[in-house]
Formats: C-alpha cells, structure tokens, sequence
C-alpha cells in the first residue's frame, strides 16, 4: 500500500513507523531481523531501507603508492526490502540515490522493484563520497533528488528511456522526498532550500520525511513555512533518541542539525551510559507526546542500528 493511503486509512494517527540501515557488507541479514521482530508488536505501518553507494579510502602502500581502495559499505537495499516484506507483510520504502547510478542502471533498479510489489520510494540525492569536497553525479545520471524524481515520474507515465518501447506494465510508484527544517547544508538559505523542496512537491512527491531534529519548533516552525507555499503533502517527522555522549558532536557535524542547550546539559551531567541512554530516550519521549498533540501523520524513527530506546519509546506511546 502507498504511504499516503497508510495516512489517509489509518484509524488513529500517528502512524509508527522506522528506518533501518543495511548491515555492513558480510553481515547476515539476522540482526535486521532481530530489530524487526523486537518492533513488530507496535504495528509499525512502513519500514524505510537506506541506501549507501560504495565509498574509497585511500591508502599508502609499502612501495610509497597511493592506492584507492573500496572500504566496507552497506549494499543489501533491495534485497532487504524484498525480505521484509515477504517475512513480514509491512511495506517498504526503499531509498533510492542519484550518485553513483546512470539513468539506465535508475531505470532498471526501478523495475526489480517494481517486480518485487514495492510501492513506495524515499526519492534522494544521496550523500557525496567522502573525499569530495560535493556531490558529483554519476555520467548520464542525476544531480538532483527532483530530476531523479523526474525519472521515476516517467516511468510511472509510461514513458522509458528508450522512446519505442511499448509498456504492458506500468509502474506506480509513490514518491516521498527528504526535507530539513534546519536547512540542507549546502543550501545558501532556507528559502532557497525551500524553494526546491516546493519543486519537488511540485513534480509530484507525496510525502516529505524529514531530518532529524531536538528541537520541536524547528519542525513546527518547518510545517508552518511549507503550508504558507503550498506544500500540503504529509511531513513526517523524523526522530533519533541519543544513546551517547558522542552523539553531542556526531549528530551535529553528520547531519547540520543543532542539539538544544537544555538536552546537551542533561547528556553531560549524566553520570553512567545508562543515565546518558535514559536522558535521551526522556527527551524523545517528550518530543513525540508534543508532536502527536500537534496531529502528526507518523513517528518516523532513525534506529541507527539500536533497538532498544526506540523499542521502549514505542512501548509507551503505541501499547
Ligand atoms: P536535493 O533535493 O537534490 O537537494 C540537495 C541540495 O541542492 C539542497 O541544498 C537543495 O536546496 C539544492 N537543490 C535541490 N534542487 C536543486 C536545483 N534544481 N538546483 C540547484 N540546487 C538545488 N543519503 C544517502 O546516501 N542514503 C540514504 O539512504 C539517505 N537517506 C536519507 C533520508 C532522509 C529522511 C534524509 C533527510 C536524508 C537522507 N540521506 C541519505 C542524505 C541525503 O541524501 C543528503 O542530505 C543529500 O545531500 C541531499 O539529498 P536530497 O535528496 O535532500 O537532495
């Protein structure tokens, strides 16, 4: 089922619902399982599947040499959304990136899912490789998150790279696209980020995910601007509970997002990893009872691997 029907049929909202990473490359599928099953109780309505595009490390050889060497990434995409679904029932929604793929190689990764009954795609530009300093697209590929939009849109049109074909079968994909209530990083403002986010909206998108945030104004403040533009699509919220004091320079330096004073202070003073798990699970909690007063469509949880504070957040709010 599309996410927007999920929305639209829900009985009571906010939907539950989650992303997980693939495990690291020669990592069993057991521990994606095991995440699930702990979650599955709390009905979640969709589960989302990263996508990470394989990245270099160079290193210098015995003889002097610089070598470019692949280091372990997380492939499995597809695979997984296709597991899940079998094994549980719960849609998907895959992420789709534009680096790294050519529009041909995008046309055919649409169509295995296509073939595997996924609905739904979280349409992105992905993250650039680490040692460029931008993201550079793929030769005959996307720059954008709205071009590949654009790709997607085509094919559910009828409409494929090679113009002759004639299509018996046609796609129907609902496409959800990132959003940033604190501003996309490379984007000079937030009005021009939002000028893009209203273009891919524009385009045809469905529903906007959007990136983490601590701070619940950030998010209301980030509603209140799309519906002033005319974005009227679902904005799920999306949510992290921190589970270490690392996390106070990771998250901002990862993801351009700030960690407000009063949750920074309560990280510091905790004295052991458990108090330092319980605060951030505390503040969590709180934002999801004001986000669910404020009509949220979904909880759209970042697991990052973790299972445990997400699995003990959705047993207060959806038991
Ligand atoms: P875009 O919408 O393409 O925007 C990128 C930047 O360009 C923005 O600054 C925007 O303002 C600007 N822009 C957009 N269109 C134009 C245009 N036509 N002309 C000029 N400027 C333009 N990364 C991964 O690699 N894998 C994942 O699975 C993944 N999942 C994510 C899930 C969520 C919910 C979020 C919020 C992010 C995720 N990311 C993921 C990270 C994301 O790919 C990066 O943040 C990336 O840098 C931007 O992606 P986007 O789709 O928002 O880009």
């Amino acid at each position: 089922m599309k996410i927007t029907d999920h929305i639209k049929n829900a009985k009571n909202l906010p939907l539950f619902s989650f992303e997980l990473l693939p495990p690291v490359k020669g990592d069993g599928i057991g521990s994606i399982f095991k995440l699930i099953d702990e979650l599955m109780p709390f009905n979640p309505a969709f589960i989302d599947v990263t996508y990470h595009r394989q990245d270099y490390t160079y290193v210098e050889s015995s003889d002097g040499k610089i070598e470019k060497r692949p280091y372990r990434k997380r492939p499995g995409t597809v695979g997984i959304s296709a597991a899940v679904i079998n094994r549980y029932g719960v849609d998907v929604v895959p992420h789709m990136v534009c680096g790294g793929f050519s529009k041909q190689v995008t046309e055919d990764a649409l169509i295995d899912l296509h073939f595997l009954g996924i609905h739904n795609i979280l349409a992105l530009q992905g993250d650039k490789l680490s040692h460029d300093k931008q993201f550079i697209a793929e030769k005959d590929g996307h720059q954008y998150a709205s071009d590949l939009l654009g790709q997607i849109n085509d094919m559910n049109n009828e409409k494929y790279i090679d113009p002759d074909l004639v299509v018996k079968d046609a796609t129907n994909f609902c496409v959800g696209v990132a959003g940033y209530p604190e501003k996309h990083y490379q984007a000079a403002n937030m009005e021009t980020d939002m000028f893009y986010l209203k273009k891919k909206i524009d385009m045809g998108a469905e529903f906007v995910i959007t990136q983490m945030f601590f701070d619940n104004q950030k998010y209301f403040s980030f509603v209140d601007k799309c519906r002033e533009m005319g974005i009227n699509v679902p904005i799920i919220p999306g949510l992290k509970p921190i589970t270490s004091r690392r996390q106070l320079q990771i998250l901002p330096s990862t993801f351009f997002i700030d960690i407000p004073v009063e949750l920074t202070q309560k990280i510091e003073e905790a004295r052991t990893g458990k108090e330092v798990r319980d605060a951030g699970r505390e503040w969590c909690t709180k934002q999801c009872q004001e986000l669910i007063e404020y009509g949220v469509p979904s909880l759209h949880f970042y697991t990052m691997g973790k299972i445990n504070p997400v699995k003990q957040i959705a047993a207060d709010i959806f038991s």
